[in-house]
């Protein structure tokens, strides 16, 4: 089986290097975090000093890091660091599966693709349940023989894979699933406080939303209201999935992809200024439906 390079063990990275190892692959782990990679070397990892030392000798490279500057001096190196395009043999598949610009993308991988590599942008949906169930969707960028090549990687760690287009696709995709996503939350917290504030309780008007026309992923999987699901973030502080930082991260990338094409998204604007504001009253690192509680009246 191949070797794989994993490079970022966050919330995501963690349970998705996980998946690889029972799936077969060796994996050689690098994070700026020495406690994230002790924890895939306990799981049977290789632990690495550096990214240069976790790609040397790998078949495959696959990052799962912040943004697109992390992204970007990791292929591509910056002041600080040598890129991997300068230090890892050709024959080497690179996916990067972070949520970053797809103009920053779009530029890794036509860089790569100048040096011979293979190169997949690959961002996912699915949150953190799916990188622990290995039920993650693949959304990539690139060209065909290199996202076939990715195939075999990826169904490792998700459970679908769409193609949606050339270099930088991928994340254009996501980012229009990202911003739906954030004006879901937010409608379906907003909708789920109007319930409680008039004396509903949560988990029926849940019930009744889910069975109804106002279904959607967040009462599906995610239920912003704590209590009312378990095992998600509502039901344990807002700990660990989705940071707030990272939703606003992507509401920014979706308004700066939408000056470029010159089109109209107030929605989009409105969770924005929502998710900005919540962030900035120290709920940056939470999980992102801890919007929930810029509605509710009971601070939880
Ligand atoms: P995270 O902050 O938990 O993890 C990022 C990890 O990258 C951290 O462990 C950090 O130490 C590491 N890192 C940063 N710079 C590094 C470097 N130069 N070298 C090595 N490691 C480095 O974030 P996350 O929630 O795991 O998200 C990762 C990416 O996945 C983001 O782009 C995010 O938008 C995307 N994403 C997250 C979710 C989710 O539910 N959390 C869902 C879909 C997509």
């Amino acid at each position: 089986m191949s070797t794989v390079a994993f490079i970022g063990l966050g919330n995501m990275g963690l349970p998705m290097a996980v998946n690889l190892l029972h799936k077969g692959f060796h994996v050689r782990a690098f994070d700026l975090v020495p406690e994230a990679v002790a924890a895939l070397e306990a799981k049977g990892a290789v632990a690495c000093r550096s990214a240069i030392d976790a790609a040397t000798g790998a078949d495959v490279v696959v990052s799962m890091l912040p943004s697109g500057k992390h992204s970007r001096a990791l292929y591509l190196g910056d002041s600080d660091t040598t890129g991997l395009l300068q230090t890892v043999s050709e024959d080497t598949l690179l996916i990067d599966c972070s949520t970053i610009d797809a103009a920053t993308a779009k530029e890794v991988s036509l860089a790569a693709e100048a040096k011979g590599f293979d190169f997949v942008d690959a961002p996912v949906s699915g949150g953190t349940a799916g990188a622990a169930a290995g039920t993650l969707t693949f959304i990539c960028g690139g060209n065909v023989a290199a996202v076939e090549r990715a195939k075999i990687v990826l169904n490792a760690m998700g459970s679908t894979i769409f193609h949606a287009g050339g270099p930088g696709c991928g994340q254009t995709a996501k980012i229009c699933n990202n911003m739906l996503l954030s004006i879901l939350m937010a409608g379906t917290s907003e909708a789920l406080s109007l319930g409680i504030d008039n004396g509903l309780d949560p988990a029926v008007l849940s019930d009744i939303m889910k069975a109804s026309s106002g279904a959607n992923w967040a009462l599906d999987k995610y239920n912003p209201c704590p209590g009312v699901m378990v095992s998600v973030p509502s039901s344990n502080g807002y700990q660990g999935g989705f940071m707030v930082d990272l939703m606003v991260k992507d509401l920014g990338l979706s308004q700066e992809t939408a000056q470029k094409s010159r089109s109209s998204i107030p929605m989009g604007a409105l969770a924005q200024a929502l998710f900005v504001s919540h962030g900035r009253k120290g709920n940056g690192r939470r999980d992102f439906s801890s919007i929930f509680e810029l509605f509710s009246n009971k601070q939880t």
